[in-house]
């Protein structure tokens, strides 16, 4: 007997062909085009809880999650009736309005060190945000990141790695002046040697530290024990101010995000970054931090920041109710599907022969195609990106749609019931063979 159902694609198929025409590889954000693993994006017509329906008429249990800020599950009841309730009250005003207070008002209260937070509309913009901020009030240039660590699409942050300590990073991307990356220092994650040797070297240039609270873009890569503490420690040491990025991993580690679950390491960040989670799927982001940092900005500082939609009412309104419903209750219902999936995963890759490693930060995880610990950025191009490609396809034919990349977390959410976790693990067996029979194929 076979798990695999062919599923109709001709929908999804004839619309790439459409949106190629007139969108740059037919999506507005890459890793939708399914070019890691190849094949037809599908594309999604409704969402509802768990579950992902596509304009063929398949339904998947949903493992994306929109990249997470889908924490209620698709179409939550609460969100959905705070959404429909703002909508009626106009859309946008270009003024102040409530719920802006009232979803900063939440942000500080569940992440301690926060005291002021500006709401922008996306991470990329928190994440620009925070470093001029970070820029403007060391009168510094030189910004260090990780190798791994995903930012948004900030020119100064798109570099990764050269080998090598301390290397001056080369634009990763075309577009990126070379005296824009010129200021940044890539340096690989969970190496304190490498980072003491950048400050012993640039000290009193670096404006500042921006990492991943616990890196989610590279597969989830927690810090090891005395990273972040060494990161506080030298920005301290050095005048340098340390921003922790938590767009992916805020309120959704925990209440607090990654920082609720690490606590202070040395002292807490002087920045954060959120997004994702906080938006409840409509574009809200934030950064924030000491309030003595956040009066630098404008107007009552002489850092500029700005947006036409920042603080949207529809869109606060929605992360206000998305945040109100992350109670303790929905945080233990994350671990539960998390650890029934991934021990699935394990369990089934362990009995077939297939090497895997599975890493956690909080209920975040991700499975790594490798049989060593990922702990820097190296590690995690050491996986075997193909037996995920094969394994990706062997699980969407079974109606279960993983972020189409090696390189990402795995998202669940509380709306992910009994039915939704079984069909998932119905699943593995067969992708597990789909994994193991093309590696007999290949080494025949
Ligand atoms: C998703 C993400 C961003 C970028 O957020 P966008 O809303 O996509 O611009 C920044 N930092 C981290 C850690 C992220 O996961």
């Amino acid at each position: 007997m076979t798990d695999r159902t062919t599923q109709p694609t001709a929908r999804s198929t004839a619309l790439l062909e459409r949106a190629r025409t007139v969108i740059p590889g037919g999506v507005n954000s890459p890793v939708r085009a399914f070019r890691a693993v190849g094949g037809t994006p599908r594309f999604m017509a409704s969402a509802t809880g768990p579950w992902l329906t596509d304009v063929d008429g398949n339904r998947y249990v949903d493992l994306i999650c929109s990249w997470g800020p889908m924490i209620l599950g698709h179409a939550h009841p609460q969100v959905e009736a705070a959404v429909r309730e703002a909508a009626g009250r106009g859309f946008s005003f270009g003024t102040p309005s409530e719920n802006e207070v009232a979803l900063a008002e939440e942000i500080v209260a569940r992440v301690e060190p926060v005291e002021q937070v500006r709401l922008v509309s996306s991470g990329t913009e928190a994440t620009m945000s925070a470093l001029r901020l970070a820029r403007g009030a060391t009168r510094r240039n030189k910004v260090v990141k990780f190798a791994g660590c995903y930012h948004g699409h900030v020119d100064a942050l798109l570099a990764q790695a050269g080998s090598g300590v301390a290397t001056f990073a080369l634009p990763d991307s075309a577009g990126v002046p070379e005296s824009n990356a010129h200021d940044t220092i890539v340096l690989p994650y969970n190496d304190i040697a490498a980072l003491e040797t950048a400050f012993a070297e640039h000290g009193a240039e670096i404006a500042c530290v921006i990492t991943e609270a616990s890196p989610g873009n590279m597969g989830v890569v927690p810090p090891q024990p005395g990273f972040t503490a060494a990161i506080r420690r030298l920005t301290r040491e050095h005048g340098a101010l340390m921003i922790s990025d938590e767009v992916m991993t805020g309120f959704r580690c925990s209440r607090a995000g990654w920082f609720g679950l690490e606590g202070e390491q040395d002292g807490a960040p002087d920045l954060f970054t959120f997004g994702k989670v906080m938006g409840g799927g409509f574009p809200a982001a934030a950064f924030g931090g000491r309030a003595d940092l956040m009066r630098l900005l404008a107007p009552e500082g002489p850092v500029y920041q700005a947006g036409t939609l920042s603080g949207n009412p529809i869109a606060t309104a929605a992360g206000l109710a998305t945040l109100q419903g992350c109670t303790d209750e929905v945080y233990a219902r994350l671990d539960t599907v998390a650890h029934a999936i991934a021990g699935g995963v394990s369990e089934t890759f362990t009995a077939a022969g297939i090497p895997h490693v599975i890493q956690w930060a909080g209920s975040m995880f991700s499975v790594f195609f490798r049989d060593q610990p990922v702990r820097s950025y190296a590690d995690a191009q050491a996986q075997d990106t193909a037996a995920f490609g094969r394994f990706f396809h062997a699980m969407l034919e079974q109606g279960v749609h993983l972020p189409p990349s090696a390189f990402e977390a795995w998202f669940v959410s509380a709306a992910h019931d009994d039915q939704a976790v079984e069909q998932v693990l119905r699943a593995l067996p067969a992708a597990a063979r789909a994994v193991t029979a093309s590696d007999a194929t290949l080494g025949a």
